[in-house]
């Protein structure tokens, strides 16, 4: 079949690279929307995974198909530049392929469709700038409807609600400087334990036992304690050369000893000395001194975190040092509290009311380490679009509302196109509809009529009405349903570039192929690449 030297009699075959991609597109397709249906996701060890994360259920699913990783790496960079949108974005891969499929059943050639794809899309971003809305300030209440909006589904809407509200304050505390926002989720606990903590959260060492050589309670604050800070082990210097201390007999062990304890009674006096109450050390600190530290009424907490360190020197103004014996009142640092928390399994230490540097934690909770990371990964999503929505100060009407106004754009358009670009800018358009259709269908509405509906009000000027979560028309801004426009726009970019890549391929394989069955080696091509058609050129 694939000989056949016409461009019109070979588009009746089935094409592998488009039905890879199609097939990729129908298993995403039903998680769209707040809606859309999650997936069970289970992995070669017999994990289970339940999501409605159109990005991680494409990140676990085995893709192997070279076409279908184009796809996913696609929907990856949508994810990790802009945090949202994936599902939109393969979405409308699947639909721009089918319409390319429709145009070549009628006789147009891939790059014909390819030409006219780009130039439906340069159209589309242009009168996208209409429906864009400007934040007014950081302090917007819109930020949190974007931050909601896309989260929406992810959990049960209260608790996603709650996550896009928590983000937001905790964002807006520290002036919106994601540097100065820590990120910690602990299985074990219930989702509306989740907070905002006003300072840094620090993950004690579980191996380190300054904390249970402590005799008081689990929970114990210090206010506004001298904090030092030590940048090296604390302990007795190990003997450079250790056979010189091989001790020939009980005096010499015993006048050893004495100096060890001589040397560890002088590193608690001089920390005590100090006026420190709290001692974070980078290193670990020696067990016989740490037991006489935490006697004395000072918290010593050894091997703090490299980045942790640092954090926590800027946020209280401590100055570390080398040695207990460089150590002076000048270089402690203060907080308002600092209080050793248990959550879940993990022992902690909150520094909270950091005066040198603001700064905030979202202590995050959930019953199980899988529910734990969800629900990290839905406050990173809320971060990131945020962040999206404010970069670029505008955002759009969400709920599918821009796609259907962009397809009625491209179809006025299309009409002044005199030669057949004409229907693949319609092609384009229809494509674009895909978005509300599929919003429709996953809330079980009927998706013609729906978007004959939303066009009606459309044009009857309500432009930003789309399809709501309940599958009906709803005016979009009224219902708080927004998008940073920013989102959108990437993941219609980057739709048309991997469909763009995938049609080129075909293209290069019709011709090699239609050149070589001309000298009759039958398909040959396609058997010495393992079926990968695209291989031919290279
Ligand atoms: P994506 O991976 O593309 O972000 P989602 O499953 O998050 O996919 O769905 C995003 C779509 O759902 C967007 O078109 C968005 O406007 C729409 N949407 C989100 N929340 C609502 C809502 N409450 N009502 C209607 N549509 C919504
Ligand atoms: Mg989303």
């Amino acid at each position: 079949m694939l000989g056949e030297t016409t461009d019109d009699d070979s588009n009746n075959e089935p094409n592998p690279t488009q039905t890879a991609a199609g097939e990729l597109a129908d298993a995403i397709r039903t998680t769209l929307g707040p809606n859309g249906l999650d997936k069970m996701v289970v992995g070669e060890n017999g994990t289970v995974i339940v999501t409605n994360d159109g990005s991680k259920i494409i990140e676990w699913m085995d893709i192997t198909h070279p076409v279908g990783r184009l796809v996913e790496q696609a929907a990856a960079a949508q994810d990790n530049t802009v945090g949202d949108g994936t599902t939109t974005a393969v979405v409308l891969v699947g639909a721009l392929l089918e319409e390319a499929a429709t145009l070549r059943s009628a006789g147009l050639h891939p790059t014909t469709i390819i030409d006219g794809y780009g130039r439906a899309v340069e159209a589309a971003l242009d009168q996208l700038a209409q429906y864009e809305r400007g934040l007014h300030s950081r302090q917007d209440d819109r930020l949190t409807q974007i931050a909601k909006t896309a989260v929406t589904g992810r959990w049960d809407d209260a608790s996603t609600d709650r996550f896009a509200e928590l983000t937001l304050s905790a964002l807006q505390a520290i002036g919106f400087d994601r540097s100065r926002l820590t990120l910690k989720s602990y299985p074990g606990g219930e989702l509306r334990e989740s907070v905002c903590l006003d300072g840094v959260l620090v993950d004690l060492e579980t191996s380190s036992t300054s904390l249970n050589t402590l005799s008081h309670p689990r929970t114990r604050t210090h206010d506004e304690p001298a904090i030092a800070m030590v940048d090296a082990e604390i302990g007795i210097e190990e003997p450079n050369n250790v056979e010189s201390v091989e001790l020939q007999d009980a005096t010499q062990r015993n006048a050893f000893q004495a100096h060890e304890q001589d040397r560890r009674t002088e590193l608690v006096e001089q920390v005590v000395q100090s006026g420190v109450t709290v001692l974070l050390c980078q290193k670990s600190i020696d067990e016989a001194v740490r037991t006489a530290l935490a006697q004395r009424g000072v918290l010593p907490v050894e091997r703090t975190r490299r980045d942790e360190f640092d954090v926590i020197a800027r946020a209280t103004g401590s100055t570390p040092v080398m040695s207990v014996d460089d150590l002076t009142a000048d270089d402690t640092g203060t907080v308002g509290s600092v209080t050793q928390r248990t959550v879940g399994t993990a022992q902690t230490l909150v520094l909270q009311g950091c005066p040198e540097e603001h700064r905030a934690t979202l202590l995050l909770r959930g019953g199980t380490p899988h529910v734990a990371e969800e629900v990290r990964r839905i406050v990173a999503d809320c971060i990131d679009v945020t962040r999206v929505a404010l970069d670029d100060g505008v955002f759009v009407p969400g709920g599918g509302a821009v796609p259907t106004a962009l397809a009625m754009d491209l179809a006025a358009l299309s009409r002044e196109i005199p030669d057949r670009t004409q229907l693949v800018f319609d092609g384009f358009g229809t494509a674009l509809e895909a978005l509300p259709r599929t919003l429709a269908t996953n809330a079980g509405t009927d998706p013609l009529t729906t978007l004959t509906e939303i066009k009606q009000r459309h044009d009857a000027g309500a432009e930003t009405v789309g399809v709501g979560p309940d599958g009906h028309p709803r005016d979009m801004i009224d219902a708080g349903i927004l998008e940073p426009a920013a989102v959108f726009r990437s993941a219609l970019q980057r739709a048309v570039a991997v469909v763009t890549q995938i049609l080129r391929v075909d293209d290069v394989v019709r011709t090699s192929t239609n050149e070589r069955t001309a000298d009759g080696e039958h398909d040959h091509a396609h058997a010495a690449t393992g079926g990968y058609p695209w291989a031919v050129g290279h």
